[in-house]
């Protein structure tokens, strides 16, 4: 029998093939489907590669060989590569993109990589001569990549040293390491081995006259007395609380060698038992819907929970996920990365202790490789993640669930591959077999077609749990008050009086504006010059706080004008509102409040997004101002007020989805109010009080919005109806960027003619100094969606050709959210 001498490898390249490679003889025995192996590409570059394949077919000549593998363990396994393949066709890019989204680039170093050596670790296992050569040179240097500590150290490939270093955690990855894991430890008092040979009597002479002391002292002898083997350790905290002692007078006993302490290591995870591993009791409506939805599983379909805001539907998650780990298999939990809290993450850790895995975006490199590992070796039966966690090495998945699924978040909108990761999860269920949920208070329009369709398996919860009443909602007339000036700068009399009323009651208020910074742009009086982003058409957004105009597309920063740029004149205003300006606004009316504000300036680390949420959970601020950030899956007691500013910027944007988010995003942070058990109330202002949406929202009308909306898509050409496709192409050369466009619209127009609509400028046609053109396809349901992708990526390689095309940058955009 001969053995396999050729190998398949994913790089992580743009590249749309796999490249094959020699298997030395040293190494055939490691090299399997899924194992990482260390390849040499283009011109000296190295990578770590993924091995796709195994074969003894001649492709090419001069296959280069494998340079080595850093592990025999296959970190990247069947069901994934599925996945990975299905992606890479599915959304036109290659399976090396696909890679790259898909593993913790930790773990998959190159030369590109960036490696940090971590003083503070103490490694006392065996550490070999080469491996030895790589840390004295990092230890000077700090950080370095390959080629320079190959040419320090004479070692010619380091990467199979790094990765074990890696391993050892006294090198770390493309990040530093960051703060070492510090252990909590529980101090417990005993009495000392002196006192235990003594007779107890002796301690009277010891402790004189202290009669705290004494009384500490009785009770541990006649604790111990009573002890099955005559020895105690008592937690000292336990011991202060039991006995009102400080924590002098038993350190006293420790110095005059009565007791002595012994210092343990508890778990960072420690969860009030109360209520641990015991399963949710549903209502009957929540275990009607339970049992419905184990009979659209039954029926192998996908499960759509349309259930109201606060009807239970995360406790009948756990009951599901319960139900798939007690038969050995494991369970995917997803969330939006905003809906990824410690409120949520406490909350299931509650039922599933240290056996769920917590897999977010924001979270350190190292520790997301960690939560990889440690789920390929069966650490895990739950994982809670964010989108990317549908690349998580499950072997034997036996339930997903998709909660919040009509997020756009699902939807990475960049690099490549621009995948919804609630349709992959689809995909994912069907290579592992395993059930799954969508669960929503507003779904997609898409996935509710779907259900209606028979796709997907329908289960409807209408009522709150505890049958607590849903908010009251309350519309109110921007035009007509501001006709009668009867505005408090931009607050409605009838909210003013209703936040009153809360804030003296105790309670609290969101308020909610879908814009952050102080005024969305500064405008001229005299001639209407609004000053805007110098590398994209956009106009800046005013940020009173740090005093600057900031564009909300490339980031780009400069001071605020007072002269206009283009009449000279001084009588420059702020127009528009956002989040910053109404916490002023709000502080001005309300001085004594506790205001706090939530949106991307605030919370641009998780931490500061925690420390937030916490604040207002703890009742230490009462108003929280916020964008679309305080929308998501929180659930504040004390929250009874909720007001919209201005519904009608939401409704108005040019989109043919805007009016379902509009929906969306009213009907969840309306939700927010009044959960557990009194009724909340919502003010919407607005100018357009009998807008259809705004109707639907005030009658909580889900059918009527899900009717109309799909009649006009169908009207229209749009999902879920048609597939939809957008071809994105970039230039900072305007003129070539139309004749690259107009030639991609006249080839695929000979085919798909009037299925291909543009070129056409999306909204802002110009980021950081790049124009940019759209391309559209929209075809029917029933053409084949691969033929046509097929088509677009060949029309695409033959612009490419064109010599005066070669800077266009191209995206395919499938299903764009
Ligand atoms: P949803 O996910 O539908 O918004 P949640 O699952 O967050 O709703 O439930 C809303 C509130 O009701 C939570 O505070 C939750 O603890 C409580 N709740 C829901 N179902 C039950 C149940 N069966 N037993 C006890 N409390 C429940
Ligand atoms: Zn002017
Ligand atoms: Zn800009």
């Amino acid at each position: 029998m001969s053995v396999n001498r050729f190998a398949d490898i994913i790089v992580p390249v743009p590249l749309n093939q796999n490249f094959t490679y020699l298997i030395p003889e040293d190494l055939v025995n490691n090299v399997t489907i899924g194992t990482r192996v260390i390849v040499n590409f283009g011109k000296q570059k190295l990578y770590t590669g993924i091995v796709y394949n195994i074969h003894n077919s001649i492709v090419v000549d001069d296959a280069k060989e494998i340079l080595d593998t850093p592990d025999i363990k296959t970190i990247v396994l069947a069901p994934q590569l599925k996945l990975w393949n299905w992606i890479a066709k599915y959304y036109c890019c290659s399976l090396g993109e696909v890679m790259k989204a898909a593993l913790p680039s930790n773990l998959i170093p190159s030369s590109e990589s960036e490696f940090y050596y971590n003083c503070e670790n103490d490694f006392n296992g065996k550490i070999s001569l080469s491996e030895d050569k790589i840390i004295s040179f990092l230890r000077n240097v700090k950080c370095s990549n390959i080629t320079k500590i190959a040419d320090a150290t004479g070692i010619k490939f380091p990467i199979k040293q790094l990765q074990q270093l890696q391993q050892k955690k006294i090198v770390s990855v493309n990040q530093q390491l960051e703060k070492k894991y510090t252990p909590i430890y529980k101090k417990l008092v005993l009495f000392s081995n002196s006192m235990l040979e003594k007779n107890w009597s002796a301690y009277e002479s010891i402790v004189n006259r202290a009669v705290k002391q004494k009384e500490l002292i009785e009770y541990l002898i006649s604790e111990t007395l009573i002890s099955s083997n005559g020895i105690i350790e008592i937690d000292s905290k336990e011991l202060m609380q039991k006995f009102n002692a400080s924590k002098s007078s038993i350190d006293s006993l420790e110095k005059k060698g009565i007791i002595q302490y012994k210092k343990i290591e508890i778990s960072r995870f420690v969860f009030d038992d109360e209520g641990r591993h015991k399963s949710p009791i549903l209502s009957n409506v929540q275990q009607n819907a339970y049992e419905e939805i184990l009979k659209g599983f039954s029926e192998n379909k996908p499960v759509l929970l349309h259930g109201v805001t606060s009807s239970g539907k995360t406790e009948i998650y756990i009951k599901l996920i319960e139900n798939v780990i007690k038969n050995g298999r494991q369970a995917l939990y997803m969330l939006p990365e905003i809906a990824l809290t410690s409120q949520m993450i406490r909350r299931l850790r509650k039922h599933f202790g240290n056996k769920i895995g917590v897999y977010h975006s924001k979270y350190s490199l190292n520790n997301r490789s960690e939560v990889y590992q440690s789920l390929i070796n069966h650490e895990y039966d739950v994982i809670l993640g964010v989108r990317s966690s549908i690349f998580l090495p499950f072997d034997n998945l036996g339930i997903i669930i998709v909660d919040e699924e009509h997020e756009n978040s699902y939807k990475q909108q960049n690099p490549d591959p621009r995948y919804n990761a609630r349709d992959m999860a689809i995909v994912l269920a069907g290579i592992h077999k395993s059930s799954i949920l969508l669960g929503s208070a507003t779904p997609s329009i898409e996935s509710y077609h779907n259900a209606k369709v028979n796709k997907y398996f329908l289960v409807e919860i209408n009522e709150r749990f505890g049958k607590i009443a849903l908010p009251e909602i309350n519309l109110v007339d921007l035009k007509d008050a501001y006709r009668r000036k009867i505005m408090k700068s931009h607050f409605h009399p009838v909210l003013i009086e209703e936040i009153e009323k809360v804030l003296n009651s105790g309670e609290q208020v969101v308020l909610f504006q879908n814009r952050r910074g102080y005024s969305p742009f500064l405008e001229c009086k005299n001639c209407g010059w609004v000053p805007q982003c110098e590398h994209c058409n956009v106009s800046l957004t005013y940020h009173k706080y740090e005093n600057s105009l900031v564009c909300h597309y490339c980031g780009h920063k400069r001071y605020p004008v007072s002269v206009c740029e283009s009449c000279g004149s001084k009588n420059i205003v702020t127009k528009g509102l956002g989040t910053e300006r109404i916490v002023d606004e709000v502080q001005q009316i309300f001085p004594q409040a506790r205001v706090a504000r939530l949106d991307y300036d605030t919370a641009s680390s998780k931490k500061r997004f925690e420390k937030i949420l916490r604040d207002f959970e703890n009742q230490k601020t009462d108003i929280l101002v916020g964008t679309q950030m305080v929308t998501k899956g929180l659930d504040f007691d004390n929250l009874r007020l909720v007001g919209i500013l201005n519904a009608d910027n939401m409704l108005n944007f040019p989109d043919f989805r805007a009016f379902e988010r509009s929906y969306q995003l009213l009907a969840q942070v309306s939700g927010r109010a009044g959960r557990r058990d009194k009724q909340g109330k919502v003010i919407i202002q607005t100018y357009s009080l009998k807008h259809p949406i705004l109707k639907q929202v005030f009658d909580n009308d889900y059918a009527s919005m899900y009717k109309d909306q799909i009649t006009e898509r169908a009207l229209f050409r749009y999902p879920p109806n048609w597939n939809f496709i957008i071809i994105k192409l970039k230039n900072k050369d305007k003129n070539k960027l139309y004749n690259a466009a107009r030639s991609l619209v006249f080839i695929l127009k000979k085919v798909l003619h009037q299925r291909v609509l543009g070129p056409e400028e999306p909204l802002v046609n110009r980021i950081s100094t790049y124009y940019l053109l759209n391309v559209h396809v929209r075809f029917e349901k029933n053409l084949s969606s691969g033929k046509i992708k097929e088509l677009i990526v060949n029309s695409l390689n033959q612009i490419k050709q064109n010599p005066e095309f070669r800077s266009i940058r191209f995206e395919i955009d499938v299903d764009p959210i």
